[in-house]
């Protein structure tokens, strides 16, 4: 293997210092879940290894005028043990779908975003609840997590750059929301595909706010904008969902490959859409 540079920062200036010193080939390590298994499959070597352990600004989670912070050094094991992150559901949902509980004890939330693969489980979750992504390039940055991801392994990030956190607007009253995949096998498999669902109900139970975002489905995880219009504004009955439904179906632009075809796909968006949006509706009904 060819030999390469490790080093630990001790603040965001100085990541941001040697990120830029070492190029576009140099990678930041967070748990390594994903990093080091791509470094041991491809052969592939960066020039360097940028440790975040030492950056403490990137841990915590805390509510801060109104928003929820999740530092990127966050992993799944601390989110789902925060009670602060209980009413951000459907990511609650996807972060505890990840892996096995060893992976969920290193694997962090920065790092299953940055590795932007199509099915990352905390993606739609994120984009369901209106996230922003805090980028620390000498200043900061901030970027919806919908506009985040770029394709495939690629993110908006530049060299220099790293994520610090992301941030969720506290869920209003009579809001709530879901997050469901499919996977072949019930456990330590990736998303064939993963929905996300949030519901937020006016006080005459009309859908005053909706977002449905699908992974797996397309180079990046993408939000279904015609079939939240059909629900905007309208009655959640059983018939409405069932239209925005089938109209996520026909947003998502799957391929076919060895783990399911584009139409199986397409099915299993029907068919998640429908259920997260139940449940992103019985959960905001019960929050009224
Ligand atoms: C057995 C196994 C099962 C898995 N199951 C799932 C699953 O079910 N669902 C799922 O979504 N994922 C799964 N994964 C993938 C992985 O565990 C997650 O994506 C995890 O969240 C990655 O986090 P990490 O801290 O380990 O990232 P790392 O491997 O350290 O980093 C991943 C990428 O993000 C970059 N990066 C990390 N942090 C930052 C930052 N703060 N700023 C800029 N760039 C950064 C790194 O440079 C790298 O390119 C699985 C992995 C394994 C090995």
């Amino acid at each position: 293997m060819r030999k390469f540079a490790y080093e630990v920062p001790q603040s965001l200036q100085e990541a941001s210092q040697v990120l830029r010193h070492w190029g576009p080939d140099a990678r930041v390590l967070a748990g390594g879940t994903d990093l080091l298994v791509q470094i041991k499959e491809s052969g592939w070597v960066p020039s360097c290894l940028v440790s975040l352990r030492r950056l403490d600004a990137l841990k915590g989670i805390r509510w801060d005028e109104g928003r929820l912070w999740i530092g990127a050094r966050t992993t799944m094991k601390e989110l789902l043990g925060s009670s602060e992150a209980r009413p951000c559901t459907a990511l609650l949902e996807g972060a505890g779908l990840i892996g096995s509980p060893q992976i969920r004890s290193v694997a962090t939330i920065g790092g299953n975003i940055c590795n932007a693969a199509p099915s990352a489980d905390t993606a739609p979750g994120l984009i369901a609840l209106g996230a922003e992504a805090v980028i620390a390039d000498g200043g900061q940055r901030v970027v919806p997590v919908e506009d985040f991801f770029t394709g495939p392994g690629q993110t908006v990030l530049q060299t220099g750059e790293l994520l610090t956190g992301v941030r969720i607007p506290r869920p209003p009253a009579r809001s709530g929301s879901a997050y469901l995949r499919h996977t072949p096998r019930a456990w330590m498999d990736i998303a064939v595909v993963g929905v996300a669902s949030y519901v937020q109900l006016d006080e005459a139970g009309r859908c005053a706010d909706v977002r449905i975002a699908l992974g797996a489905v397309a180079p990046t995880p993408i939000r279904a904008p015609q079939a939240e219009a059909i629900l905007r504004g309208e009655s959640p009955t059983s018939e409405a969902i069932e239209a925005a439904a089938r109209q996520a179906a026909q947003e998502a632009r799957p391929i076919s490959d060895v783990r399911g075809s584009a139409d199986y796909r397409r099915h299993l968006v029907y068919v998640l859409t429908r259920r997260t949006l139940h449940m992103a509706l019985a959960r905001a009904q019960a929050d009224s």
